[in-house]
């Protein structure tokens, strides 16, 4: 399996995953264009999407749907709550239904339930060829519930929002500081570094940190924060095995790759 974030954070996104036989997106957060350039800047074409999963209907998350559904023929999924609050944005939408797992194209897609302010959010894990995949991003806090859907795999995409003192400290208005650092809001590198020291396993292969706010958190903050909590757990943190995804430009394509714990065999 190999992942690209074409975009993270507040101002859009969308990840791509692809299996030997097949490519999904998961959220359409930025325009039909910048998604379709993105692509291409990882040697992708939209044209091999089979399908787009949606975690909610913010606007990060769904901005290219109605473009990008007149542009390619493709099935749009997410969850009924995600539906009624979008209308129809899209002709081809299907439900998906938290736990419930749908096959397609060699692999398996599996959404849950996240606490987030949206009708009904979730997060996805990609599995494909004995492998697993988690995207975490827009939550308020981590359910035991969470980290039971993700535990094991072994590519992680995480939410690391924001660092709650420049936060408070910063531009925004109190209400907005609020909503995020509620329990519908979005996860503090602090609360990323917890959730990341129950969920990494042996057979974690790296983690990605996405959905940095620009305003409020800083990346080395965010990396330093999620580093010391899996070194403290006797894992790697490396910048092989610890990503910062970038906010406006794609990632490179990350295949599933060396082991994060121990002495990964370096080919
Ligand atoms: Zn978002
Ligand atoms: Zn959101």
């Amino acid at each position: 399996m190999r992942i690209a974030t074409l975009g993270s954070g507040s101002s859009g996104n969308a990840t791509y995953v692809e299996s030997t036989s097949g490519a999904i997106l998961l959220d359409a957060g930025l325009s039909a264009r910048r998604i379709t350039l993105g692509l291409k800047a990882i040697g992708r074409n939209v044209r091999d999407l089979s399908a787009i999963f949606l975690t909610h209907e913010h606007r990060d998350h769904a901005a290219g749907v109605a473009v990008l559904a007149k542009q390619v023929e493709v099935p749009f999924y997410a969850t009924p709550g995600t539906w009624q609050a979008l209308g129809e944005i899209a002709p081809d939408r299907r439900c998906v239904e938290p736990g419930v797992s749908l096959q397609l194209e060699g692999m398996r897609v599996t959404a849950f339930e996240v606490p987030h302010d949206a009708n009904q959010p979730v997060g996805f894990t990609v599995a494909a060829e004995g492998e697993r995949f988690a995207l975490l991003t827009d939550l308020g806090y981590v359910s035991d519930a969470i980290i039971r859907a993700v535990r094991g795999c072994q590519g992680f995409l995480w939410e690391a929002n924001h660092d709650p003192r420049l936060l408070l400290n910063g531009p925004y208005p109190w209400t907005l500081k609020q909503r995020i650092l509620g329990d519908h809001g979005h996860l503090s590198n602090q609360q990323t570094a917890e959730a990341l020291r129950q969920v990494v396993s042996d057979e974690t292969m790296w983690v990605m940190l996405g959905h940095l706010s620009e305003k409020n958190n800083d990346p080395n903050q965010a990396r330093q924060t999620a580093s010391e909590a899996l070194v403290a757990s006797g894992w790697q943190a490396d910048a092989e095995h610890l990503h910062i995804v970038p906010t406006h430009q794609p990632s490179v394509l990350y295949a599933v790759g060396a082991p994060l714990r121990g002495y990964a065999d370096a080919g």
